[in-house]
């Protein structure tokens, strides 16, 4: 398809964001009877699910310490729930299992979920969480444990899959994806700053809106749109802190452990929900007993087919670099730099093993190749989602979005005009106005 000269709605970004707020917005355009997907184009620099949405562990849940990402991914899942088929989606529910630091923090949360009919059961106390979790399976055996908030709906998606899907969704609506296109600058206009046109690397089309979601390419895009590389923040401190930096690298660390999947099944032979383990007790390597870490440490995994083996992940790393001075191509797997060493491998298979049995001594068959990939957090590590410019939507959603496939339908809704309450406590002037989200004991920067 050749580059179209002019387009009502362009979408940058072929991952999660791009795809959902596309098929939404030609949705609501249809819908309204104010036109169809004809009057919207995708451009990605290399192709669908190319981005963090392509290589994501998949996880989709609800557990979150802050009231507004709960709600938020409450939507999340009822698209997800949607067409669990087209969007290769496993609702095999989600469990998260705690240390009594965090134990307040989880009862506020399992108390929250009641109060928005989300579906979960809470244990309380060492003796009955390790009973629950003997009951799922017989060889639970991880400790400092002292609540279980386990959701029954939730699970995870098939990464490229489920973006598959998503994109003939886009497509049967009418709208077009094109790639590689490369975004590589902006035309302003002069009077209002609005965005007039988008340059690529195969031509310049005029535009009337432009929705960003570039994933963990953001600071460049940011860059181009000149907004501010550093922001004020009025902190949780009560105290204003000036020249925050607008981005920071985070990388993130998964693999996969080569068994057979089915290995791990619960005691009524089920598929089981995704683990998500955090503890204060000292983990030991299973290789040779020496002590890897006596902090705050925490794992997830699951099954996974597409994977085909054990899949999952640990806490991630800053990356101790200026945004724009980070290395994002290649990216993912390709990446020379932010792939999981050997560090990584020990960690998460020991813990693998502190939880259960039958992860023990399993280190060998590690699959050893290139996983992990890096994320780009905004200053609270929080989403931003708004428009800068009157015409750009900008979605960065800091590293939390895969499992946030609602976000472009509630983006489509705000762009036909109907602002969404959900969506208001991730507005860019949260940062000035100290409207910060709460912040978890979790040792990873997205609970
Ligand atoms: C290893 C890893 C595991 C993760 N696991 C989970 C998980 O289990 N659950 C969860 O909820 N989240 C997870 N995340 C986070 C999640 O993957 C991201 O938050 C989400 O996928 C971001 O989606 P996106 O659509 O914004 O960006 P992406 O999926 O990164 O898509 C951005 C697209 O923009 C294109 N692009 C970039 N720049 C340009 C340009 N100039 N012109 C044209 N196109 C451009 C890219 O090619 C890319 O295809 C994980 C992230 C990583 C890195």
């Amino acid at each position: 398809m050749a580059l179209p000269s002019r387009v009502k709605y362009l979408v940058i970004g072929a991952g999660v964001h791009g795809l959902s707020t596309a098929w939404h917005l030609a949705r609501e355009l249809r819908a309204h009877g104010r036109g169809s997907g004809a009057d919207v184009l995708v451009l990605d620099k290399t192709g669908i699910a190319a981005g963090a949405s392509g290589i994501a562990c998949g996880v989709v849940r609800n557990n979150y310490f802050q009231p507004a990402m709960r709600e938020l991914m409450a939507v999340c899942v009822q698209v997800w729930e949607s067409d669990a088929q087209a969007f290769s989606y496993h609702p095999v529910g989600y469990m998260q299992i705690s240390p009594e630091v965090m134990h307040d923090g989880v009862a506020t949360i399992a108390r929250q979920q009641k109060e928005i009919g989300y579906t979960s059961t809470f244990i309380e106390g060492a003796k009955d969480s390790e009973r629950y979790m003997k009951g799922l399976f017989s060889d639970w055996q991880a400790k400092g444990i002292t609540s279980v908030l386990h959701e029954k709906k939730g699970g995870y998606a098939n990464n490229r899959r489920s973006m598959q899907g998503l994109a003939r969704k886009a497509e049967s609506e009418g709208v077009a994806i094109l790639a590689p296109t490369k975004v590589t600058g902006f035309q302003f206009g002069h009077n209002t700053g609005a965005v007039q046109a988008v340059e690529t690397d195969r031509g310049t089309i005029a535009v009337d809106h432009v929705i960003v979601g570039v994933g963990p390419w953001v600071p460049q895009v940011w860059r181009m749109l000149e907004l501010p590389e550093s922001v004020t923040v009025r902190g949780r401190d009560g105290r204003t802190h000036h020249g925050v930096p607008m981005w920071t690298y985070w990388c993130l660390e998964e693999g996969t452990l080569g068994v057979d999947p089915a290995i791990h099944r619960t005691n009524d032979g089920l598929p089981p929900p995704v683990i998500h383990v955090d503890t204060d007790a000292p983990l030991h390597s299973d290789v040779d007993g020496s002590l890897v870490t006596d902090k705050l440490w925490g794992i997830y995994y699951k099954p996974d087919f597409c994977f085909d083996g054990v899949q999952g992940g640990a806490m991630p790393y800053k990356v101790e670099k200026k945004a724009l001075d980070v290395a994002v191509d290649p990216y993912g797997p390709e990446s020379p730099e932010f792939v999981v060493g050997d560090g990584f491998v020990n960690m998460w298979c020991s813990a693998l093993a502190f939880c259960q049995k039958r992860f023990q001594g399993q280190i060998a068959k590690y699959r050893h190749e290139p996983s992990g990939g890096i994320g780009a957090f905004t200053p609270d590590s929080f989403p931003v989602f708004d428009r800068f410019r009157d015409n750009v939507y900008v979605i960065a959603d800091s590293n939390h979005g895969y499992k946030m496939i609602g976000v472009g339908k509630l983006v489509a809704e705000e762009i036909m005009g109907r602002p969404s309450r959900i969506l208001e406590p991730f507005r860019f002037s949260r940062y000035a106005q100290g409207k910060l989200h709460p912040v978890s004991t979790s040792p990873f920067p997205w609970s």
